[in-house]
């Protein structure tokens, strides 16, 4: 594993040092990993410098030559699936064989767009006389600045950095303090790839605020693109406002999942599982409020305890781990509160409350939840399962949609009539129909609502790297 691990942010092609360190630990032990250098300032502009020499030089680059640098960087990626998944498990905690996962998907990205880069097609347009031609095609925005989470280290970093590169533009990121590891290893292989020096910059910072600021205001950095929660969206959006910057924001959600009396009740348990239980419930498509048909609410919750009751909470390295640590201290004690809050107002818990220590978090299952609960609003991210009896079809999408957020839902019935009305009925960006895991690289990702602007993925993904440029030529 040591030959991928690096301890200094990533400018123009060089490890770039400072003298401040911080510590990136590992969740399952509370262990430092390793001491990483804290960006200065300089850093951030050379970085914000370095990836706007690039762009000049990367957007004269045609598309199948960038095509097959991200095909290069897929393949190395692939190669050291092993290396890469093991430094996740240990700066982020998920099971060993999730991380395997996600390198897949992740890598399924940059694949995807280096197959998308040779696909930026424009328009001819009919004229509307005879002395005029009309077209549109398609540039480059610019030099791009991304902020990623920490609970897709991988994955949220190639979704955007992939298609803006396909695209022919320069990125500088800064992923989550605490895992940065995976995107310097990224940037790395991307480096030997043969990505040009300085088209992706990697920033290694505890202090996101100055980084944020000093990227959102530059007059250089033409798009910004955010993953996290609404509330760091909202002011990263305002900040990106005094230089009219193109944002895209996959923000938080409040995943509703139903199951309808004529559902399959061992395929939605199985789905259920899924939706919730992946990377340990810190997913913002996580299944956050699980609405049952009260005529089958005695069986999904015998089904579901039997279920849960066999999960294995460990360390992520050991290969019996279902469920890692959660990411730190405080995320454990938010979910905590949650469930005492929930207690406190009526909620009932199936089978014992469980302390196991450290970050680890034992599974729990609350029925009889409210909207008058803190559980129902917030997004858990931890593996809690709530559960509202619903009687009503009008009654649980009244439910489902009254709220700020609009990113994941999910329903089990097998009813094509109600399949229909409920998939168009729902107001999210993304619906799993009798399936509770649902992200692809091929496939539009992203929300309504206070859940973000604009897609992930897809053949829409690439677009929002691109500007259209209009072009009216009289002959
Ligand atoms: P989470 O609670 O899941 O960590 P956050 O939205 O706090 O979600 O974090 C997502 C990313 O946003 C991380 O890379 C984090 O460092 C960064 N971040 C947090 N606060 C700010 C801020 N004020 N300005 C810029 N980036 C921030």
């Amino acid at each position: 594993m040591s030959d991928l691990i690096f301890s200094d942010s990533f400018i123009n092609g060089e490890f770039y040092k400072t003298d401040t360190r911080f510590s990136v630990d590992d969740p399952a032990t509370e262990k430092s990993i390793i001491e990483v250098s804290d960006i200065d300032q300089t850093g951030v502009q050379q970085a914000i410098n370095a990836a706007h020499g690039a762009f000049i030089k990367l957007k004269a680059t045609n598309a199948t030559t960038r095509s097959n640098v991200l095909m290069r960087w897929f393949e190395l990626v692939i190669q050291h699936k092993q290396t890469l998944a093991e430094l996740m498990t240990k700066e982020q905690g998920k099971p060993l064989k999730e991380a395997l996962g996600e390198v897949e998907y992740g890598a399924g990205f940059i694949k995807w767009y280096a197959e998308q880069a040779k696909r930026s097609y424009g328009d001819v347009i009919p004229a509307t006389d005879d002395n005029h031609r009309l077209t549109s095609f398609k540039q480059p925005i610019g030099v791009v600045a991304g902020i990623t989470p920490w609970n897709f280290p991988i994955a949220m970093v190639t979704r955007k950095v992939a298609p803006a590169y396909a695209a022919g533009c320069s990125f500088v990121l800064k992923p989550s303090e605490h895992t940065p590891l995976c995107a310097l290893a990224l940037a790395y292989l991307a480096d030997q790839a043969g990505f040009e020096q300085g088209t992706f910059n990697v920033l290694v910072s505890e202090n996101a605020k100055m980084v944020g600021e000093l990227l959102t205001e530059s007059g250089a950095v033409r798009k910004f693109t955010f993953t996290g929660s609404t509330g760091v969206g909202k002011q990263l959006l305002a900040q990106c406002a005094s230089t009219i910057k193109r944002t895209s924001m996959e923000l938080g959600g409040n995943a509703p999942f139903i199951i309808f009396d004529n559902a399959d009740l061992d395929e939605a348990v199985t789905g259920l599982m899924g939706a919730k239980f992946r990377n340990g419930g810190q997913t913002c498509v996580a299944a956050n409020r699980i609405f049952v048909q009260r005529s089958v609410l005695d069986q999904v919750v015998d089904k579901l305890a039997k279920t849960v009751t066999a999960l294995k909470v460990g360390n992520g390295l050991d290969d019996a781990t279902d469920i890692g640590p959660l990411i730190y201290p405080e995320a454990k004690q938010k979910v905590q509160e949650l469930v005492t809050d929930a207690k406190a107002k009526g909620a009932v818990q199936i089978g014992d409350n469980v302390e196991l220590g450290g970050n680890y978090q034992a599974p729990v299952i609350l029925t009889d939840v409210t909207p008058e609960m803190d559980i129902y609003h917030q997004e858990v991210f931890g593996p809690v399962v709530s559960i509202i009896a619903f009687d009503e079809e009008a009654e649980v999408l009244a439910l489902a949609n009254n709220v700020p957020y609009g990113l994941a839902a999910y329903f089990y019935s097998q009813d094509i009539k109600q399949i229909y009305r409920i998939s168009e009925a729902l107001e999210f960006g993304m619906v799993g129909i009798n399936e509770g895991l649902i992200s692809n690289p091929v496939a539009p990702f992203g929300g309504v609502k206070q859940s973000g602007l604009g897609r992930e993925g897809g053949h829409q993904g690439l677009d929002e790297y691109l500007e259209e440029k209009y072009v009216c030529m009289k002959i």
